[in-house]
């Protein structure tokens, strides 16, 4: 033991001193069942963030999380020890009716972004507010303005955008909430608040986007847009922004692979904004299904009929191909040049079941479907209740119902998250999918003080090593490299006990 702690003092003073700074990849590939590739961030600060604005109405009617090992949890635990660090939530301006009733959608007014913004940032989790300026779902197809902005001109619309952006913003900070960006409306490609017109829509992003940096000029303003296969006129987009001189910092799309073209074309058209004007640019939407059933009884926008093949739906509808999808946006996003792409935000990945109809037929169907439809009416927790008929008669009137995007959640539908969720994580390390013996550096089969020395000769680097000893390698499994793990690897190797499966395979 003495040689050994010998050995472990020079270590610890020798290494520092002779590493030169940043020069080799001392990234560690984690051991994982899904197999992720690593990716090099240009930007340190890439958001790798998810939608959740349904949760609150989720776990108003019944719904719990789980982790892994099937524990309950707070979801905001499971994505932030997942590698989640940032949540988006949208925010309506009175998404009621008369009676008090909620349209759906998750009800998601301010109340519910202050809670959803309090629980991220109580685990590390920064806030995506995204206002939709309507009170109920904004979309290429329908902006329609707040009930209470109903008549007013496009002067007075920007008045009141100003007042209600910044007054909410100051809302969710004293809540808690650790903003790190505002979208001043939600695919607003045909429009905001009923102003379709190009002069007035800018008029009020502008007024929004002042009503932002009034409030805190650290904070970034994203205008967000969707369509981005159209090229052309996603492009123009970013010209009219700059025409228009509304002042903003991040220009993000939706993309999701049924309809939006391919991953090339989105890096292309995020990188114009990027280049042309200076911009940051993101994925502010995105999705993919690890199956194509359903498990709520409402019909999903991705299903055996509907929208499985597509643009680039080239991935499995496997918890692979989840992950890989999630992998080949965020991929896209750092390709834009310069570190200006910023991030992407997965689309409600928590919106589940609130009962699940899986392998239900005939009257058991019936009466689980009933049970989830009277919850999706109470809590709101389907897309659109009955009550938003009076609001939007065409769509939610006519359609209303549960989840269209059960099969797209990084959880089944009892709660429980997949694996596919560490690719939130293991983008950052990559990953090894054999097992390996922890502590076996140099791939004997032993775990040794040989072990030790080649470590020391990697972070030396005098030698390279493959992404499964490199996995082996990282004792204190923190996804790098460092004099750290030679000092806990020495520490196992002079019997001191740790905390790490040192010498198992893992
Ligand atoms: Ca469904």
């Amino acid at each position: 033991m003495k040689k050994l702690l010998t050995v472990l003092c020079a270590g610890a003073l020798l290494l520092p001193s002779v590493l030169p700074a940043a020069a080799v990849d001392r990234s560690a590939p984690v051991r994982d069942s899904v197999a992720v590739e690593k990716i090099n961030f240009q930007n340190p600060a890439f958001l790798r963030g998810m939608d959740v604005s349904s949760v609150i109405s989720l776990e108003d009617a019944g719904v719990t999380f789980r982790d892994e090992r099937g524990e309950e949890q707070d979801l905001f635990k499971i994505l932030a020890d997942n590698g989640v660090n940032a949540v988006r939530v949208r925010i309506w301006h009175d998404p009621y009716d008369s009676e008090g009733h909620g349209y759906g959608g998750g009800n998601s007014d301010l109340d519910k972004a202050k809670q959803i913004g309090r629980r991220a940032a109580a685990y590390g989790m920064k806030l995506l507010a995204d206002f939709h300026y309507s009170d109920f779902w904004a979309d290429p197809a329908k902006q329609k303005e707040p009930k209470a902005w109903a008549g007013l001109s496009a002067a007075q619309k920007a008045e009141v955008i100003y007042t209600y952006t910044n007054d909410s913003l100051k809302e969710l900070r004293a809540a808690g909430a650790d903003l790190c960006m505002v979208q001043i409306g939600n695919e607003i490609t045909s429009g905001v608040a009923g102003c379709m017109d190009n002069a007035d829509r800018a008029a009020l992003l502008s007024a929004a986007s002042r009503a932002v940096r009034d409030f805190d000029s650290e904070v970034m303003i994203a205008c967000h847009f969707t369509d981005p296969q159209k090229t052309d006129t996603i492009k123009w987009f970013a010209d009219y922004l700059h025409q228009y001189g509304v002042d903003y910092d991040v220009f993000a799309t939706s993309y999701y692979p049924s309809w939006h073209g391919s991953l090339s074309n989105l890096t292309h058209v995020l990188s114009y904004a990027a280049e042309t004007y200076g911009k940051y640019a993101m994925v502010a939407e995105t999705s993919y299904p690890y199956t194509l059933e359903d498990s709520d009884g409402h019909a999903n926008t991705v299903s055996f009929w509907n929208n499985n093949t597509g643009d680039d739906m080239r991935w499995d509808f496997s918890v692979q191909g989840q992950a890989d999808a999630v992998r080949a946006v965020a991929d896209a996003v750092n390709r834009v040049p310069d570190g200006r792409g910023l991030g992407v935000f997965y689309w409600e990945g928590a919106w589940i079941t609130v009962g699940d109809i899986t392998g239900k037929t005939g009257s058991a169907w019936t009466r689980q479907y009933n049970a989830n439809r009277a919850k999706w009416e109470q809590y709101g927790c389907g897309w659109a209740s009955s009550y938003a008929a009076e609001y939007d008669p065409d769509d939610a009137g006519q359609y209303c119902g549960g989840s269209a995007v059960d099969n797209q959640a990084f959880f089944d539908p009892k709660g429980q998250a997949l694996p596919s969720l560490h690719v939130f994580k293991t983008v950052l390390t990559g990953t090894v999918t054999n097992s390996v013996l922890s502590g076996d550096v140099n791939g004997d089969g032993r775990v040794d003080v040989n072990d030790a020395t080649q470590l020391q000769r990697f972070l030396a680097e005098l030698i390279p090593l493959a992404d499964e000893r490199r996995c082996a390698a990282d004792v204190d499994q923190n996804g790098s490299l460092t004099a750290d793990d030679v000092t806990v690897l020495l520490r196992y190797l002079a019997e001191f006990e740790t905390d790490f499966p040192i010498g198992a395979v893992i």
